[in-house]
């Protein structure tokens, strides 16, 4: 079987609006063909314009080749050489960033069609198993201007969370700093006022994350707004500080008693060895499109359980995303919890159009997918309607 063609699909939702925190309103959508008529469906998180040059850019010297140019006629079911020449060729634009998380969209493809040639789901193919079963937590990013009208948004969608059976819930306080939502800039003590009305929300039996995106630059601005925090009972903090501030994550780390979650903007297990090593991280949260696909993530994992961290991968995304994140957490021990944007708790149209995943959510749980491949079924409709030049 030989790869013979690799379309990129830049999405955007008619009703999206750059001020908002949500990576959702966009989506790459890869789609990788073969000569035997298989698809594979790929998608990544990153700016879907940047993503579909990085792949079909045409390439001009030895170490700065095309990525589509590199994959047409390649096997699409030797996915680990793929990746390594791509990542080899196209190494003075890539080795990170855009390139790479364009990458992991490719090599989602790739899984998916080895799963669909082999008649298999996609987690069945990665070797490994678990015992105890996957447990999404419903990732809450409220709209709102104001504190109250933030406040109450997040709490109503964290009441409605439990209803919904979820057992884990992260709240994202995004209410100052860089990554600020609707252009807000609440004070820190109204920070802790959020967490503390989100847990109220909740009850104790449900797991808390608490996500604050990069509010903070050092360690002691930081601790003098979560010191208390301990109270709340939460699971993680994830992205307290600017991520290329290590020294000061680990010095939070070691003053706080609640793990500090990191790692959604990193790209390969190159950079996971910075943030393992010397940012004093208590959660990994590789992202599969960005890290640079399935076996990257899968190498973060390895990482982890080597040191006896937890992995919560991100992925705040549409159903492909999602089911990537899915299948491999199947066929992975020590990771603890997936991210899961709840389609009816969530605002992203594509989120809740672009594609029908195999997962079942119940109890708490996930079933494990039992489709070939990832498991996913396009909405062709959606990517006509917002599909973009
Ligand atoms: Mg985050």
């Amino acid at each position: 079987m030989k790869i013979s063609d690799v379309k990129c699909h830049v999405l955007v939702a008619d009703d999206f609006d750059p001020g908002l925190t949500s990576s959702a309103q966009d989506s790459l959508l890869v789609v990788v063909t073969t000569d035997e008529g298989i698809e594979g469906y790929g998608e990544s998180d990153l700016n879907p314009w940047i993503g579909r040059a990085c792949i079909e850019a045409p390439g001009t010297h030895t170490m700065g080749l095309g990525v589509r140019e590199l994959l047409i006629g390649r096997d699409p079911l030797d996915i680990e050489s793929v990746w390594n020449d791509i990542y080899t060729y196209t190494a003075m634009n890539g080795r990170r960033g855009a390139v790479i998380h364009a990458l992991g969209a490719v090599e989602m493809a790739l899984w998916d069609i080895a799963g669909k040639a082999a008649g298999k789901p996609v987690w069945q193919l990665l070797g490994s198993r678990r015992d105890t079963p996957v447990v999404p937590y419903a990732s809450l990013q409220p709209g709102g201007k104001t504190f109250e009208a933030y406040r109450d948004a997040l709490c109503l969608s964290a009441d409605k969370a439990r209803q919904l059976g979820f057992r884990a819930v992260k709240a994202e306080c995004t209410m100052a700093g860089p990554y600020a939502h609707d252009g807000m800039n609440e004070s820190h003590e109204r920070h802790t006022d959020l967490v503390a009305a989100v847990r109220e929300t909740l009850g104790p039996e449900i797991a808390l994350l608490v996500d604050v995106q990069y509010v903070w630059r050092d360690a002691e601005t930081a601790y003098a707004t979560v010191r208390d925090w301990g109270e709340f009972d939460i699971y993680f903090l994830e992205t307290p500080i600017w991520p290329d501030f290590l020294d000061e994550h680990a010095k939070l780390a070691k003053l706080v008693p609640f793990p500090l979650a990191s790692g959604e903007w990193l790209s390969t297990k190159w950079e996971f060895v910075d943030l393992i090593e010397r940012g004093g991280i208590g959660v990994v949260q590789p992202d599969v499109g960005r890290v640079g696909g399935i076996g990257e993530a899968r190498a973060v994992c390895g990482m982890a359980a080597e040191r006896g961290l937890p992995v919560v991968p991100h992925c705040w995304k549409t159903g492909v995303s999602l089911s990537a994140t899915a299948h491999l957490a199947f066929a992975t021990p020590g990771i603890s919890f997936i991210e899961y944007l709840p389609p009816q708790l969530c605002i992203e149209k594509l989120r809740r159009e672009l594609a029908t995943e195999d997962l079942v959510f119940e109890n708490g749980e996930i079933h494990a997918p039992t489709k070939p491949g990832l498991g996913v079924e396009i909405n062709w409709d959606a990517v006509k309607a917002y599909g973009q030049p």
